[in-house]
């Protein structure tokens, strides 16, 4: 039997994979997959935040009072579509010279 003392509360467990007072991991395996899970849940709110910031950008870009800022707005946008169609097209190139 291993005992275990809550990292967050203090409390002395025994062989529980979460503290019996409030919940917190335990077992390292535990603590390690709550570790990943924060890890991952902050990164996609990062990602997130990022993409709204961007989508509002675009939105603001796309109705600036600004000419200029609506035309980079057009040459950004058909740049990229230009880029996903290439990538398509490299894509099914490759896809196609492998087979
Ligand atoms: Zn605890």
């Amino acid at each position: 039997m291993v005992e275990r003392k809550c990292l967050s509360c203090g409390t002395w467990n025994n062989d529980e994979r979460f503290c019996k007072n409030c919940g917190a991991p335990l077992h390292p395996e535990e603590v390690q997959a709550a570790d990943f899970k924060q890890r991952e849940k902050e990164e996609r709110e990062l990602e997130e935040a990022g993409k709204d910031k961007l989508d509002r950008l675009l939105e603001k870009a796309k109705s600036s009072k600004y000419w200029v800022v609506r035309a980079g707005y057009r040459v950004m946008y058909s740049v990229s579509m230009v880029l996903v169609a290439l990538g398509g097209f490299f894509a099914w190139l490759v896809a196609w010279a492998a087979s």
